[in-house]
C-alpha cells in the first residue's frame, strides 16, 4: 500500500509506429447465470443484471489496489430456466435452493446438472457463476479450487451489488483459501481439506494464524495475542500491519456487516498465488499471462509460477505473447539491463518496492 512505484503501469504502445494499444490489464472472464422461477419466470428477489455490473465495478476498484493488473470482466449475465426451459425439470429445479451441501450429494448433483444440459450455458472460456436465491447483504457462496477441477467446475453464490463476494468467491477459483484455512468459522466440520491447511491457517507467511483449535478469532486483539503475545496497540508497526492484513483480509470472515467496505486486503503472497493459478489451471478464463521477474530468478524458468521467476526483464519480455496482453511483473531491485522492447507488453512493479531498469 505504501511502497514506491516507478513501474506501476508502463505500456509501451504508442512509442513505436504500427503498434496498437493493447490492454494494460488482464481480463478475468466472468459469466453469470440467474436461475429463474420455474412457473413465473421471474428472477430471485432483488436480483438484476445491473447488480452484477455494479458488483464487478466495485470489485475492480479493490483489484486495482492490489497492483497486479487483474480485472474481472463480466462477459454476460444470462437468465436460465423458467417455464419455457423445462420448469422444475430444467435449471429452475435449483431456484431458491442453496446447493452447497456436499455431505448429501447436493453439490455434486448441482455440478452434474450444470455439465449435463446446455440450458445451463456453461462456458468453457470463463468462470461460471450461478445465482438462484434472493439478494442478501450477507453474501456467500462456493467456488471450486483449481485442484478440484474438473470435478467441480461451477461456482454458486448469494450476491449483492458490493465487491466482497466477487473478490472472495472468485479468489477461491484462483486458488486462494481462507486466512483461517477451513470452510467456515467457528467449525471446520464438513470441510474439505484446503490445500493441506484447515486449522486456522492458509499456509502463507504474510498472513497470521487465524484460529485457536476450531474457533476463529473474532477481534484483532485475539489475533495479536495469539501471534505476538501482545495487545494490538502494543504491537510494532510491522506486527500491526500483519494483523490488519489478516483481520481485514478479503479471504477472511471478519466483520460481515462491513465486509463490502472494509474487508478488502490481499497480501503479496496471495496475489502471487492468484497469478500462478490464473497462468495455469485457470488460463482458460484470462486474456493474458503474468511473468515474474526477480533478481533471484533464472531465465530457464517460464516465469509463470511466482516461485520460479525469470532473472531478466528482457527474457520475460521476449517470452511474452507476441500480440500483446501479457504483464511482466518485476520484483523489487535494480535490473542492470539495457533493453529494447519491440512488442506490446506491460511492465509492472509490486507493492513490495521499487524496481528500476538500466541503472549501472
Ligand atoms: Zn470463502
Amino acid at each position: 500500500m505504501n511502497a514506491k512505484l516507478p513501474l506501476r503501469c508502463l505500456a509501451f504502445c504508442g512509442l513505436w509506429v504500427g503498434l496498437t494499444a493493447a490492454a494494460q490489464t488482464i481480463d478475468l472472464r466472468l459469466s453469470v447465470k440467474i436461475i429463474l422461477n420455474p412457473t413465473t419466470g421471474t428472477r430471485p428477489g432483488g436480483i438484476t443484471p445491473t447488480m452484477f455490473t455494479n458488483a464487478v465495478a466495485a470489485a475492480n476498484q479493490w483489484m486495482a489496489g492490489y497492483w497486479r493488473g487483474y480485472r474481472y470482466k463480466l462477459i454476460e449475465v444470462a437468465d436460465i430456466g423458467g417455464p419455457a426451459q423445462g420448469g422444475t425439470n430444467g435449471p429452475s429445479k435449483w431456484f431458491g435452493r442453496d446447493p452447497r451441501n456436499t455431505d448429501d450429494g447436493t453439490w455434486q448433483s448441482f455440478q452434474s446438472d450444470v455439465q449435463g444440459s446446455s440450458l445451463y450455458l456453461l462456458r468453457t472460456n470463463a468462470l461460471n457463476y450461478y445465482v438462484s436465491t434472493a439478494m442478501h447483504w450477507n453474501t456467500g457462496g462456493a467456488a471450486p479450487f483449481p485442484w478440484e477441477a474438473p470435478a467441480w467446475i461451477a461456482a454458486w453464490g448469494i450476491v449483492n451489488d458490493g465487491p466482497f463476494w466477487v473478490v472472495h468467491e472468485c479468489g477461491h477459483f484462483y486458488g486462494l483459501v481462507h486466512t483461517h484455512g477451513g470452510c467456515g468459522c467457528p467449525s471446520t466440520a464438513g470441510c474439505t481439506l484446503l490445500n493441506g491447511y484447515w486449522v486456522g491457517d492458509d499456509g502463507l507467511s504474510d498472513t497470521l494464524k487465524e484460529a485457536a483449535g476450531d474457533s476463529c478469532f473474532t477481534n484483532i486483539n485475539q489475533l495479536t495475542l495469539a501471534n505476538f503475545n501482545k495487545w494490538f496497540t502494543n504491537c510494532t508497526s510491522a506486527e500491526q500491519t500483519l494483523a490488519m492484513n489478516t483481520f481485514s483480509n478479503v479471504m477472511s470472515y471478519h466483520d460481515p456487516p462491513n465486509k463490502d467496505l472494509l474487508v478488502n486486503r490481499l497480501t503479496e503472497q496471495q496475489a502471487d498465488l492468484f497469478a500462478t493459478y490464473a497462468n495455469s489451471d485457470r488460463a482458460h478464463t484470462i486474456s493474458g499471462r503474468t511473468r515474474f521477474v526477480s533478481l533471484s530468478g533464472n531465465n530457464a524458468n517460464s516465469g509463470l509460477n511466482s516461485a520460479a521467476p525469470k532473472r531478466t526483464v528482457l527474457n520475460a519480455v521476449n517470452a511474452s505473447a507476441a500480440g500483446g496482453g501479457d504483464i511482466v511483473l518485476v520484483r523489487p531491485g535494480n535490473y542492470n539491463e539495457q533493453i529494447t522492447i519491440n512488442k506490446t507488453v506491460t511492465l509492472r512493479a509490486t507493492r513490495s518496492g521499487w524496481a528500476t531498469i538500466g541503472k549501472p
